[in-house]
């Protein structure tokens, strides 16, 4: 039996880790569950796999939880401190599938308590990559990539030599808004941003899919987790989303991952590996038929090249950009911003850093903080 923590335990990632638990009663036990606010749904969550400690992030919640589960011996933390608490419980894997920075610190405590870390959270790395890779060797923890293009990055270098890898091609579906210009996107709606053609995924990172800043996330979070500069990534439009990605090795040999486009296998190959396990849903290439590659429009979807732009010019730009990010997208969602205005927000913040070459993990969350303040009195 493999012990699993997973945070965001509530959301499309955290969820469909749960299905695979589901699947697998004899290979799995959750022994904690973390998430922001759902109280109704980590108490379902906790009931049906016999958790003993769960955490939520927004207090009230977590009051309620409390009351809910009073007739148990469930353990309710809360608070952001509840969630790292949960994050350093005795297990064998810590899946983090909590969206944004807020998923930094329960990976770096994680990494702490000597977990394997299953990371979907790209965030962490975006912002904290050079602190988590420290770290990772300090301790000798192994982490594994969830997000589908790493995983498929990950899959395809199983086997290769040290030093062989070349270049990255890193896919991208295009999103809801492939092939429209920028006048096209100047009245887009929620909804229509909300539209993604191939992954039913969290709000957040379904915006991010059709501005193209999920790519440029993706980009900074791959040169982390491979160790190569982003001038070896490059970022391929392949409409099918079934090509995940793919390396060229240095004798020019192609590996790539194909699948349908589902997170079960990523997720559940993290929690499996090395192993392989169970198949839920097998490809059928007739049926696609073909496979299709083009160049993004980086002029129309300018937060891939100005996340590029940012790993480049490293320190925290990243986490400015990242964090400017999240505030922007959050206003959009609400009403408040319209589509195109979320590059034009980052774009400034990013801009209007204070960079640093050397920093902490609090200078992280004050330039995080700082960015979402210039996105904020932009806007006001
Ligand atoms: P989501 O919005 O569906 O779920 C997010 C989860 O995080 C929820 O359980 C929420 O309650 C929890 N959460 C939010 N703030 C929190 C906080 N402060 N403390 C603790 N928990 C908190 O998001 P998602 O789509 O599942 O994405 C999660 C992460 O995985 C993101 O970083 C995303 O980029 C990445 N990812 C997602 C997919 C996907 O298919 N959904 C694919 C690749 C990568
Ligand atoms: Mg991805």
């Amino acid at each position: 039996m493999k012990k699993i923590i997973i945070l965001g335990s509530t959301g499309s990632i955290g969820t469909q880790a749960l299905d695979i638990v589901r699947a697998n009663p004899d290979k799995y036990q959750v022994v904690a569950l973390a998430a922001g606010s759902n109280a109704k749904l980590i108490e379902t969550q906790a009931r049906e796999f016999n958790v003993k400690n769960v955490a939520l992030f927004n207090e009230n919640a977590a009051a309620e939880l409390k009351l809910k589960l009073a007739d148990t011996d469930i353990k309710v933390l809360s608070g952001a401190d509840g969630v790292c608490e949960l994050a350093s419980l005795c297990c064998d894997m810590v899946l983090n599938a909590i969206v944004g920075i807020a998923g930094l610190r329960p990976t770096l405590v994680a990494i702490d308590a000597g977990h394997t870390i299953a990371l979907a959270n790209k965030e962490t790395l975006v912002t904290g990559g050079e602190i988590v890779n420290r770290k990772l060797k300090e301790k000798g923890v192994t982490l594994l990539p969830v997000d589908s293009e790493h995983s498929a990055i990950f899959q395809s270098l199983q086997g290769a030599p040290t030093g062989s890898l070349k270049k990255i091609l890193l896919t991208a579906s295009g999103g809801p808004f492939f092939g429209k210009t920028s006048n096209e996107l100047q009245n887009v709606t929620v909804k229509d941003a909300l539209n993604h053609p191939n992954w039913s995924m969290g709000a957040k990172i379904t915006i991010d899919s059709a501005s193209l800043m999920n790519k440029g996330l993706e980009v900074i979070e791959a040169v982390h987790l491979f160790g190569v500069p982003a001038s070896k990534i490059e970022v391929l439009v392949h409409r099918q989303s079934i090509l995940h990605s793919a390396v060229e090795l240095s004798d020019g040999a192609v590996i790539a991952q194909l699948g349908t486009p589902d997170m079960k296998l990523p997720i559940q190959y993290a929690l499996t590996y090395p192993e392989r396990d169970m198949c839920f849903e097998s490809l059928d290439l007739f049926k696609i038929g073909a496979l299709t590659f083009e160049k993004p429009d980086t002029d129309t979807f300018r937060l891939l090249p100005l996340c590029i732009e940012a790993i480049n010019r490293g320190g925290l730009y990243p986490t400015a950009i990242n964090g400017a990010n999240e505030e922007s997208v959050r206003l959009f969602l609400e009403g408040k911003i319209k589509f195109l205005q979320i590059a034009e927000l980052n774009e400034k913040a990013m801009n209007m850093c204070e960079n640093k070459t050397d920093f902490t993990v609090e200078e992280i969350f004050e330039a995080d903080k700082a960015a979402r303040k210039i996105v904020r009195e932009a806007v006001l």
